[in-house]
């Protein structure tokens, strides 16, 4: 008897989850200084975290000893107090990834259809793949969601849809408009996941307005992660926000305490620190411009974002990817997104920016 013949086909069929390169493998295999390194490979908030989420960490490290709030009834409240939201509408989770598992574990059984971009996040067709339902890769166009080919997609077996926005690998960004538009469209049988990681990095002018949305469409999941801006990867949480029929049904699914006890505090302190996220803004702009002068520069081609990260194009990508590695710059090889020519590098420090850009131009 083998092992694999106990295992769904579905299962086996998982291609693993490919993450950034940890700086302590890097450090070994390389035998570099973990100092030394320059880590621009998982969109983490190159100015750590807030301060003040900090303060509140050192403050309920104490408390661990006790079982997290299964509710978050903290953090829901100051979630829902700062984006107008009901806190029956709300979900926390463990990263938002989390929150999109919890999606697919609530709707989807064996046989059902889940389309997704091509390009688009790994984590959507990881969750349909777990569940046995069947991915619907839609082609991009010019990298980006093809809202139009996605709603010809939908089938007799379709059952739910994700959109990131803005997307990564890409950072590619959906106007208002246009997915308001397809929301509409798209039958209320269907749910709509839209996974919105990136949001705090837009300017005013292209900021999410599908909270506001939630009222119209019922089948409408929206995810939220305190891993990028608010710079908590390490601790996982994140949130959805539907309307309170599904959030009861996801809860279901959800284990009692996802969301550990710091991770909690520490999201509540995030969300009201404005000034630490628009500093992040701010940093990120301006490294988004050094990034993009020098790939002018050095002639390398890249897709304009809307996200903390630029994914760039090269001549032998894996060869590029490990040169960096050796000189200690972890970027994020993105062959398994379908785009073997690029590398995505996120927007780090300006002295980290411009390691990574020195590097570069002396392997290409
Ligand atoms: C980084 C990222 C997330 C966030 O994941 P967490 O589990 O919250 O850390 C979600 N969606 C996309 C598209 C991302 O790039």
């Amino acid at each position: 008897m083998s092992i694999q013949s106990l295992i769904p086909t579905y299962i086996c069929d998982i291609a693993p989850y490919q993450g950034g390169k940890p700086i302590s493998e890097v450090a070994r295999e390389h035998h570099l200084e973990e100092s030394s390194i320059v880590k621009l490979a998982s969109n983490e908030n190159p100015l750590g975290m807030s301060p003040k989420a900090r303060e509140v960490i050192l403050k309920s490290i104490d408390q661990i000893y006790r079982y997290p709030d299964g509710n978050a009834f903290r953090l829901k409240n100051a979630v829902s107090l700062k984006f107008n939201l009901h806190p029956e509408s709300l979900i926390f989770g463990n990263g938002s990834n989390d929150i999109l598992e919890l999606a697919s574990r609530t709707f989807l059984k064996v046989g059902d259809e889940v389309i997704f971009s091509q390009h688009a996040f790994a984590v959507y067709s990881l969750v349909t793949q777990a569940m046995g339902a069947i991915g619907v890769k839609v082609p991009a166009k010019d990298f980006a969601h093809d809202l139009a080919k996605m709603f010809a997609a939908i089938s007799s077996k379709t059952k739910m849809i994700f959109i990131a926005n803005p997307n990564n690998p890409t950072g590619t960004l959906i106007s208002k408009e246009e997915l308001k538009a397809f929301l509409t469209k798209v039958p209320s049988h269907i749910i709509v996941v839209l996974d919105e990681a990136y949001d705090e990095y837009l300017e005013i002018e292209n900021k999410s307005e599908s909270f506001s949305w939630l009222s119209q469409f019922s089948n409408l999941i929206i995810s939220r992660s305190f891993s990028k801006a608010y710079g908590l990867a390490g601790l996982r949480v994140g949130f959805g926000a539907s309307n309170p029929e599904i959030i009861q049904f996801m809860n279901r699914v959800r284990q009692p305490f996802n969301v550990n006890s710091l991770a909690q505090d520490a999201a509540v302190a995030a969300l009201m620190d404005d000034a630490f996220v628009s500093e992040s803004k701010i940093l990120n702009n301006n490294g988004k411009k050094q990034l993009e002068s020098a790939f002018r520069r050095l002639k390398l081609s890249f897709i304009p974002t809307f996200g903390n990260f630029i994914s760039f194009k090269v001549d032998n990508a894996p060869q590029v990817y490990e040169a960096l590695l050796k000189t200690g710059i972890i970027v994020r090889p993105v062959a398994n997104y379908e785009m073997p020519d690029y590398l995505r590098v996120s927007i780090g420090l300006k002295e980290e920016n411009e390691r990574f850009i020195q590097a570069l131009e002396a392997i290409i």
